[in-house]
């Protein structure tokens, strides 16, 4: 998926070899743009949207991808209308699932800590700092066996596909898929770097405050959440800033690190699929420009 000034592209290539698009205007409530504008809130609402936005976009990969198998048996296709994401909305689904994630890795550690190093030592920063550690293994390690799926590992290559397809828009070369192969899968401006800095800003914001009992640290975890992500979202943005300073620009590194599982090498077609996508945006960007 690519985001333009006016509308969100997905490409996907169905059985019969064609390419498919989905197209979404970015057509954002007033008051939806303006909390955009806030430092902080900022990243809440961009991480809200864009896991609804994501959810909507793969369901419709998904979907094409299956079309043109052979024909869905119609009682398949009458439980398949029974199922939570039609009921509640795929978009709605993706924000609940991304917050369920969300709980289930900043609590996990939390208890994992607590019954591995709880006693040994009194130090509040240490058991938050090995609790970040802990947190980062099971991220690895969850991101990891995802990827040994031929779903994800498809998606992982469409993500690679993605990040060359904008650095070789970015170096100004044409798009054509031999160009494109030459760059590399990891690219400084990505979204899954978000991750690696929610747990390294989670460790220094719950450093700060003190608790006493398990239930007071698990209870902290929750209600600074939003902190953390709102926090994070603004150190993306500046290490960004910095990808062309020297020497500060390291500090994007530890993203591009998780980016090595986040994105895989992508084949030919799927590169040609990603180039697709790119220049459909650009078109429709042109035509609204106008
Ligand atoms: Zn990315």
């Amino acid at each position: 998926m690519f985001a333009g000034q006016t509308v969100h592209v997905t490409a996907v290539r169905r059985k019969d070899q064609t390419i498919d698009f989905l197209e979404v205007p970015k057509q954002d409530k007033a008051w939806v743009n303006s909390l955009k504008k806030i430092p902080l809130i900022r990243g809440i609402v961009g991480i809200i949207e864009a896991s609804a936005k994501g959810a909507a976009h793969l369901n419709f990969s998904a979907e094409k991808f299956a079309e043109g198998e052979n024909e869905i048996p119609e009682e398949v296709e009458a439980k398949a209308g029974f199922s939570l994401s039609m009921l509640l909305g795929v978009a709605f689904v993706g924000v609940l699932s991304f917050l369920f994630g969300k709980f289930v890795f900043t609590l996990v550690p939390v208890f994992i800590e607590q019954a591995l190093f709880g006693h040994m030592f009194e130090s509040r920063v240490g058991h938050t700092l090995i609790e970040g550690v802990i947190k980062i293994v099971l991220l690895v390690g969850y991101i990891y066996a995802i990827s040994l799926t031929p779903m994800i590992k498809r998606l992982f290559q469409y993500h690679g596909a993605e990040h060359k397809v904008i650095s070789a828009y970015e170096a100004g070369v044409e798009l054509t898929v031999e160009n494109v192969q030459k760059f590399s899968t990891l690219h400084y401006r990505c979204g899954s770097s978000f991750i690696v800095f929610t747990v390294i800003v989670g460790v220094l914001i719950y450093s700060l405050v003190p608790y006493e009992t398990l239930w007071e640290r698990v209870v902290q975890r929750l209600i600074l959440l939003p902190v953390v992500i709102g926090v994070s979202y603004e150190v993306l943005r500046f290490t960004n800033s910095l990808r062309d300073v020297p020497v500060l620009r390291y500090l994007g590194y530890p993203g591009l690190w998780l980016q090595k599982l986040t994105t895989k090498e992508p084949d030919n077609s799927q590169v040609e699929v990603s180039i697709a996508s790119f220049n459909r945006m650009r078109e429709v960007d042109r035509l609204s420009a106008q």
